[in-house]
């Protein structure tokens, strides 16, 4: 199954590199797929290039926290078993991933990066999924609380 994706992102996507300070990540781009991490690979769609930077690097330093790893599978797994839903426990990740992106670049620069994720649901260029994400208020609320 592993290669099989891998097939996919190799012969469907870009292979490219965008530097950030210091930092280096290697993305895959595609068209009309929002920013995800499939297995080791982050994933993001053309449109992302347009972004500001700020907004570019908090969204990839979120999408590195989900980057494959086994201390966040531990750690999902336990949430699965404290809230005992798997909804909660996703949500939790993407709490987290905007908490280790805020430590990375900066509230304010998380923050943006939300505000801009609500436009693109508002404008129903990306599809809001309650299962996989928690609303982009309490998404917010939890990255100034921290
Ligand atoms: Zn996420």
């Amino acid at each position: 199954m592993k290669n099989i994706v891998d097939v996919w992102i190799k012969t469907r996507c870009i292979k490219d590199k965008i530097i950030c300070k210091n930092k280096v990540f290697n993305v895959y781009i595609i068209k009309d797929c929002y920013a995800k991490v499939i297995g080791n690979k982050i994933i993001i769609d053309d449109n992302f290039l347009k972004y500001p930077k700020n907004i570019q690097f908090a969204l990839l330093y979120h999408e590195e926290y989900h980057l494959y790893n086994w201390s966040n599978l531990l750690k999902f797994i336990w949430n699965v078993i404290k809230f005992k839903s798997i909804i909660k426990a996703r949500w939790e990740e993407e709490y987290n991933a905007d908490i280790y992106s805020s430590k990375k670049t900066s509230k304010k620069d998380v923050i943006s990066f939300l505000k801009k994720a609500k436009k693109e649901y508002d404008k129903g260029n990306i599809k809001y999924n309650p299962k996989t994400h928690p609303l982009i208020e309490d998404r917010i609320n939890r990255v100034l609380n921290n």
